[in-house]
């Protein structure tokens, strides 16, 4: 890596990272992208999910890897350039910053954050030891290997419903665990799943437990809150689906984060508390978490930091 200055480094590769880049590549700013590699997730959270119904453009849908390859494609095609690469520690004291990553340090006039969120595990006994042997957060990576079995999900958002019905593809039963009475998934991915005849609700129910021998999974302990009263449940798969944390860790005292570990933007914009740092995507979105929410804060980065050079 030359020792020039870059004028953009976008640290991430999800639909705000590549949005962000396809902005600022036709700006003519040649932006960098260190898009992450083991264990973050190049491409981003959508790599890991089948059909994408709510992009707009794409009327019949698109397969998440197909999305996230057209968008850096697209990105590529005006000059980003794309770096699989973590980014392992930055230096946002002044300007220009620094950012150390996997093969050298990097050094920018401005940075667009936009690293995403990770899945949260539920902490139960077992959790750890049984992962890969049964216990999972993607359903579209590892639910081919259960076919004709029994899984649980975890979980009642959106993520919950969808792992679930696509699950029922391959499974024999799908039982959703949630820990209260009611879902927080919108409205069309319940009835989706609630209509389902190869999906199953425990309400109120949390895991204690993955019991197996060892190897495999072979169930769950399972606990209702409300009563108290545990029980085994068995099943060969536990998929996780309870959410995600922000992708902060690298940021922690270097910008300020909010109370969950998002990074904090000024209203209305993407500017976080460093000027000519600007964070973008679900990195800095507890409430919308969506790809298109992502790409629209990616773009509004862009054009933040072209501003801030220009000045
Ligand atoms: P992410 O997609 O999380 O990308 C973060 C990027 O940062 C990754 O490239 C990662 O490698 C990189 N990164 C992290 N740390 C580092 C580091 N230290 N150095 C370098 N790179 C790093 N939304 C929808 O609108 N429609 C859907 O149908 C939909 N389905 C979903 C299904 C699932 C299973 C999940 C989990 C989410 C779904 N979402 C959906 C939400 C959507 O995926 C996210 O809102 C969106 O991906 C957020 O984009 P992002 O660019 O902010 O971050
Ligand atoms: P989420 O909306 O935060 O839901 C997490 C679920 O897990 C909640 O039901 C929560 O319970 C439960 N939970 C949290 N911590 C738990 C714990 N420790 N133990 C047991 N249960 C726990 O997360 P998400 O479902 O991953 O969705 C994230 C975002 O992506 C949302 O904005 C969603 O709309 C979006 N998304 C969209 C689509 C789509 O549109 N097709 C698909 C997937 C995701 P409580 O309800 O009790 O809090």
């Amino acid at each position: 890596m030359p020792d020039s200055i870059e004028k953009v480094v976008i640290i991430g590769s999800g639909p705000a990272g590549y949005t962000a880049a396809l902005y600022a590549a036709r700006a003519a700013l040649k932006p960098l992208v260190i898009a992450g590699t083991v264990p973050n997730l190049p491409g981003g959270q959508l790599m890991i999910t089948t059909d994408i119904e709510n992009f707009p453009g794409f009327p019949k849908g698109i397969a998440g890897p197909e999305l996230m390859d057209l968008l850096k494609q697209q990105a590529e095609r005006f000059g980003s350039r794309v770096l699989d690469e973590n980014a392992l520690d930055v230096d946002f004291s002044q300007r220009p910053f620094r950012i150390k990553h996997d093969g050298a340090e990097t050094r920018a006039e401005s940075v667009i954050v936009a690293t995403g969120a990770s899945a949260i595990w539920t902490g139960a006994k077992g959790e750890t030891t049984y992962q890969n042997r049964g216990v999972s957060a993607c359903a579209t990576c590892d639910g081919f290997f259960f076919r004709g079995l029994d899984v649980l999900v975890v979980g009642g958002g959106d993520t919950a419903m969808e792992e679930a019905t696509y699950l029922t593809n391959h499974a024999r039963k799908v039982t959703v665990v949630h820990r209260r009475d009611a879902l927080r998934a919108s409205k069309v991915m319940q009835d989706r799943a609630r209509n389902n005849p190869k999906i199953g609700f425990l309400w109120d129910s949390v895991v204690e437990e993955i019991v197996g021998d060892g190897k495999k999974m072979q169930g769950a302990m399972l606990k209702n809150v409300k009563t108290g009263a545990t029980s085994r449940v068995e099943a060969q798969g536990l998929f996780v689906a309870i959410g995600h944390k922000p992708n902060t860790e690298i940021f922690a005292g270097k910008l300020a984060l909010d109370e969950k570990g998002y990074v904090k933007t000024s209203p209305g914009t993407t500017r976080t508390s460093v000027e000519g740092v600007f964070a973008a995507g679900d990195v800095q979105d507890s409430v919308y978490r969506q790809a298109i929410t992502a790409a629209g804060t990616g773009c509004m980065a862009a054009i933040e930091a072209e501003r801030f050079l220009a000045h």
